[in-house]
């Protein structure tokens, strides 16, 4: 896409970031971020950055004035903080994601919403297909769950273009390590500082790893396509136990690192993959990078 106004909420953060990097040779980007968990640094150079809360009224204005197109990462992104503190999460998640929609709706302007896998719960079969009944296992899939509704919602009664992207796990580069983020990011931190690698549980939980570059991708597609008003998977149809996971990442990094299991986390999903068949159909999508790809490129550039 060229020669657009486009807002990316979220655009200092993981996903976001790389979303920015995409669209600023060739379009107007602006950026709503508070600067939470997103970093100054991944700022795009090319991005004008409206810094603040997207659930104060006036910084959402300025940050949809003009624009015909917006990518709504902004979020908090991270289940256990849900967990911890479900009314702060429901503010942004829920709240903050309708008064996007309410703007979208006024400007006319397209949203591709970041939804999630965690809509889904504990899936009763793998792979999940957007079909699956919605069974939410914490406060954070409750919140994606009235997003992803909205976004049909907007589209049914208001007849606003959005697609609301599903992600499965999605990883690459920037992407935050620690209690409140993804796995590959902590075993590699782990793994490259020699110290063991914590499993949870036995490792038998399996899960569809997407690269960010593919991410990147689906959501490009969705803001052209015209099979508006719907939701699709994104993630790779493939999936690896958390397991092999952490001795893929033990073998590519040459560590000597344990591996170790610790408490299983309450409510933890046993089997997510994606079934992408949507995606492709609809959007032409196909996911290009390997995990063993992926993280090679990790290993070499965290
Ligand atoms: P992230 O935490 O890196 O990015 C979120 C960004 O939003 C950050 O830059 C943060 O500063 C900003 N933000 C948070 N609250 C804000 C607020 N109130 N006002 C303005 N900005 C705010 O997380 P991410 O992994 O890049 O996730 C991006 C989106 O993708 C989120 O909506 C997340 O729920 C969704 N998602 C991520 C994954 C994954 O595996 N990473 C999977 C499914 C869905």
């Amino acid at each position: 896409i060229a020669g657009r106004t486009v807002l990316v909420t979220g655009g200092a953060g993981f996903i976001g970031s790389h979303l920015v990097e995409a669209l600023a040779e060739t379009n107007d980007v602006r950026v709503l971020d508070d600067l939470s968990t997103g970093r100054a640094e991944n700022l795009h150079r090319d991005a004008t950055l409206v810094r603040g809360d997207l659930c104060d009224p006036d910084t959402l204005d300025e940050a949809m004035a003009g624009v015909d197109l917006v990518f709504h990462e902004a979020a908090n992104a991270s289940v256990a903080r849900s967990v911890e503190d479900p009314i702060a999460s429901h503010q942004v998640n829920t709240a903050g994601t309708l008064g996007v929609f309410e703007r979208a709706r006024v400007a006319d302007a397209r949203v591709v919403l970041a939804s999630s896998t965690a809509i889904y719960g504990d899936p009763t079969e793998v792979p999940v297909t957007e079909d699956e009944p919605t069974t939410p296992q914490s406060p954070y899939g409750v919140e994606k769950l009235s997003g992803d509704h909205y976004a049909r919602l907007y589209h049914d009664l208001y007849g606003l273009e959005t697609v609301a992207l599903r992600y499965f796990n999605v990883y690459g580069p920037r992407q935050a390590g620690g209690e409140y983020s993804g796995v590959i990011t902590t075993f590699l931190e782990q793994a490259c500082a020699g110290q063991d690698i914590t499993v949870e549980g036995d490792g038998s939980q399996i899960r569809d790893f997407v690269h960010v570059s593919d991410i990147v991708r689906a959501n490009l597609l969705a803001a052209t396509t015209d099979e508006v008003g719907e939701a699709y998977n994104i993630g790779t149809g493939r999936s690896v136990s958390i397991l092999e996971l952490a001795e893929l990442i033990r073998d590519l990094s040459g560590s000597r690192s344990e591996i170790v299991h610790v408490d299983e986390r309450p409510g933890d999903i046993h089997a997510s993959r994606a079934d992408i068949s949507k995606a492709k159909a609809s959007l032409g999508f196909e996911p290009t990078v390997t995990l063993r790809e992926g993280l090679g490129g990790l290993v070499r550039q965290p």
